[in-house]
């Protein structure tokens, strides 16, 4: 079985459990899923999530708590991240807002508060690389991917902004892919990257 720790100090985490499990469940694979809260479950998670909710509640949260520098330990060790809205806020190399004291984990720059300014929130179809069917996606204050190093992957754009990106073994969505019952973004995060 996999263990998969989610962060659980702020934001959506009960969604994230299911679309994990669902996407475990379609590689014969039980899913333990621990909430992380405290420091010291992290070193026994095979795989973490970053969810969305407040990146600057969150990334507070975290170094209050001792996670964040397990976090990034995680992620030296090649373990799989993936990390969304809010969570890719946190984890991004460069954020444009000194309130959030961001984790540097993928190689990317962003900007909060700042896609889609016309409507705060909305779903759309997006192709993915790499998936045969277009992907519902959720935005909900998404941050806006301002810059992407040269080691990073873009996987989805929408209209010419970039709203999921591969810097293994991090995967980052601008967009919540949890919401719609779909579970494909956590399949390839977690289950097509998983060493056997
Ligand atoms: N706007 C939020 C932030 O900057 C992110 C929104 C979300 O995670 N849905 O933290």
């Amino acid at each position: 079985s996999l263990t998969a720790g989610i962060i659980a100090v702020q934001g959506n985490v009960s969604e994230h459990a299911r679309a994990i499990e669902r996407a475990g469940s379609g590689h014969g694979e039980t899913v333990d899923v621990v909430e992380i809260r405290t420091a010291g479950h992290i070193p026994e998670c095979d795989v973490l999530v970053i969810p969305g909710g407040e990146s600057t509640t969150i990334s507070r949260l975290i170094h209050q708590e001792g996670i964040a520098s397990e976090i990034v330990t995680h992620v030296e060790r090649g373990k799989p991240l993936l990390a969304t809205c809010a969570g890719l806020i946190v984890a991004a190399r460069d954020v444009q807002d000194e309130r959030v004291e961001n984790l540097g984990v993928v190689d990317v720059t962003v900007k909060r508060n700042a896609f889609g300014r016309q409507k705060d929130s909305f779903e759309t179809r997006l192709d993915i690389r790499g998936m045969e069917e277009s992907f519902p996606a959720v935005f909900i204050r998404a941050p806006l991917v301002t810059d992407v190093g040269d080691g990073v992957e873009v996987l989805a754009s929408h209209d010419d902004d970039i709203v999921a990106v591969r810097d293994p073994p991090v995967i980052g969505t601008v967009f919540h892919p949890e919401l719609t019952g779909a579970s494909q973004i956590h399949d390839l995060a977690f289950f097509d990257a998983v060493p056997e």
